[in-house]
């Protein structure tokens, strides 16, 4: 990112909403916004082969392996307004697993860049079926988009569903019945 382009946009675009960008709560705003995006859209500089460095084992075990109620904070590609909610994630594996602490850090790669919601599910989805080859893969995200919210799209507190599933959760509707029960969604 070059900051100082950045921050002259962000006060181009204060001048347009009608401000004053030299008033004394504005002079650092172009600041604060640049390295506040600079944070939120770190994603597209993270390597997903780097984050699982050394994180994937060979093991026997070839139950479902359940992660619910993963955080994640994103900004939608439409507005550039954020959405922000939970990530459940399962899998089994086939002979390999990945250190628990990884998984939400696969979901911050992806969360952290301008996203729909349908996508970075399906990322996520997509990152655990190439590096683990599992028996299935299942994401379920369940998200707050402040672009409906804020401006009165849609009912206030209605939140947006997605999903993506891969192998055995995709083709066996009984072991997806059990994941979703897990995550208490059983009417998806
Ligand atoms: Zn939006």
């Amino acid at each position: 990112m070059n900051k100082e382009k950045f921050e002259a946009n962000i006060r181009h675009i204060l001048i347009e909403i009608g401000e004053d960008p030299n008033r004394e709560g504005l002079l650092s705003t172009p600041k604060r916004v640049a390295e506040a995006y600079e944070f939120l859209t770190a994603g597209y500089n993270k390597d997903i082969e780097e984050v699982l460095n050394n994180a994937i084992f060979t093991e026997k075990y070839d139950a479902m392996v359940l992660i619910k109620n993963i955080d994640f904070y994103s900004m939608c590609e439409h507005h550039m307004l954020p959405f922000y909610g939970k990530v459940h994630i399962a899998y089994i594996p086939n002979g390999k697993i990945v250190g628990l602490s990884k998984i939400p850090r696969i979901v911050e790669v992806f969360a952290r860049r301008l996203q729909v919601q349908e996508r970075m599910t399906q990322q996520v989805a997509d990152t655990i079926e190439k590096y683990l080859q599992p028996i299935g893969v299942a994401v379920v995200s369940e998200a707050f988009h402040m672009c409906m919210l804020m401006r009165g799209v849609e009912k206030q507190n209605s939140s947006a569903t997605a999903s993506a599933m891969h192998g055995v959760f995709k083709e066996d509707e009984k072991t997806r019945n059990e994941f979703l029960n897990l995550i208490g969604m059983n009417n998806l």
